[in-house]
């Protein structure tokens, strides 16, 4: 049984990594900026609330975002799970920990992806998510197509200025995981300027020296 998080800056790729770790390893990917974006198209105070927030770049309420983790992790279980983008702040983290004891489950392996800022600034303009699964996609040319055949789209906070904000928030609040992890032993830094494949490879590596001794 194996739990991880994938701890990155914004447009990382660790979208991409986790379709990859589903894919290929039986990882059941949990992104918190998935299940805020469902939550987002409801037609309530909430859901109009959320939508403003997620384009605007700024961070969730800890316990809504709490609350839909909980809730999808009652659906799917503790096996093999992957936290992309939470816990966002320190306080994430004690919540992630309290959750996790109340179900004798810890994390394993927390990987970093390391991504200089001018390097994801160059990958806003060619992102696309597929509208029907979610798949990540940088493009050069108008493909308009998933491979499942959805509609490739533009996700509202795909723009320099919620760009910044979102950095701007990961720097501040979200950095200061990367030594607290480290400092608990779970940390593992992948350098994320590389290939997929090759992020994947060094994924794959550090997990199976970490998990399969
Ligand atoms: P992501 O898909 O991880 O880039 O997240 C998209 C947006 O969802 C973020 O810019 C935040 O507004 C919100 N979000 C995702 N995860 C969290 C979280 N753990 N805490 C607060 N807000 C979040």
């Amino acid at each position: 049984m194996t739990r991880i998080i994938l701890l990155a800056p914004p447009l990382s790729g660790k979208g991409t990594q986790a379709q990859l770790l589903k894919e290929r390893c039986g990882f059941v990917p949990i992104s918190t900026g998935d299940l805020l974006r469902r939550a987002s198209t409801s037609l309530d105070e909430e859901g109009r609330q959320l939508a403003k927030i997620l384009a605007s770049g700024e961070l969730v309420s800890d316990d809504i975002v709490i609350r839909l983790l909980s809730a999808r992790l009652e659906e799917i279980g503790m096996e093999k799970i992957l936290l992309d983008g939470f816990p966002r702040n320190l306080h994430q983290v004690e919540l992630l920990d309290e959750l996790l004891q109340s179900k004798n489950a810890s994390i394993d392996v927390v990987f970093f992806l390391d991504v200089p800022k001018e390097i994801l600034l160059s990958r806003i303009e060619g992102r696309r998510v597929c509208a029907c699964c979610g798949k990540i996609y940088q493009v050069t040319k108008d493909e308009q197509r998933c491979t499942c055949g959805g509609e490739l789209i533009t996700r509202s906070d795909d723009n320099v200025s919620s760009f910044e904000a979102r950095y701007q928030q990961y720097l501040e609040i979200t950095m200061p995981l990367v030594s607290y992890y480290s400092s608990c032993g779970k940390l593992v830094r992948i350098d994320g300027c590389q290939e997929k494949e090759e992020v994947y490879q060094d994924i794959l590596k550090a997990l199976k020296e970490r998990c399969e001794q």
